[in-house]
């Protein structure tokens, strides 16, 4: 049994790990919008742990270099994330690798595809609404930050487009786990 969500690709489980921080609350809210950040550096997944030990941060999901996805913080509660508590209670963030580091941040295609399809997941598991403008956001929607930095900032258009590619996939996918069927007395 795991606490990580039922995606149809691995997930890494480090929800009890980032617990151990003390970075998270444990109320249970229902997410309206999801919030893409980049990491301002080129963490494995154990790495960003490692970083929110030492500061009052983190968030429900990481995407890494390779496009792979860990697990921090249960979906419905409330990360460290987006500096503003309505944004904390009713967002769900994926923080992203960089592949380059400052001025550009670049974030490498499998790294931003991988968190566009988890977003994708995400609206139509745990929201249940069609992403838009209006709840795809970055972190800087929520303050003042200019996270998840520039090379994002240029492709958000292709970035909302990937997730809803992968909305309409999911939203009409059977659940991962099919009920055991029993069979009928006779
Ligand atoms: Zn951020």
């Amino acid at each position: 049994m795991t606490a990580t969500i039922a995606y149809d690709l691995p997930v890494t489980d480090l929800i009890e790990q980032l617990n151990a921080t003390g970075h998270v609350y444990h109320n249970a809210y229902q997410k309206t919008s999801v919030t893409l950040h980049h990491n301002a550096a080129r963490f494995s997944h154990q790495g960003l742990l490692e970083n929110w030990k030492t500061r009052p941060a983190s968030a429900h999901f990481d995407v890494d270099a390779a496009g792979a996805v860990a697990q921090y913080v249960k979906v419905n509660e409330y990360a460290w994330a987006v500096g503003n508590m309505t944004g904390n209670q009713r967002s769900i963030s994926i923080e992203m690798a960089n592949a380059t580091l400052g001025p550009g941040w670049t974030v490498a295609d499998v790294t931003w595809k991988g968190a566009a399809r988890l977003a994708g997941w995400l609206f139509a598991k745990a929201i249940g609404e069609r992403p838009s403008k209006n709840n795809l956001f970055y972190h800087h929607h929520w303050s003042a930050t200019v996270c998840a930095g520039p090379y994002m900032e240029g492709i958000y258009d292709k970035v909302l487009a990937a997730v809803q590619e992968a909305y309409d996939q999911f939203k009409d996918a059977p659940p991962a786990i099919l009920p055991r069927t029993r069979p009928r007395p006779r």
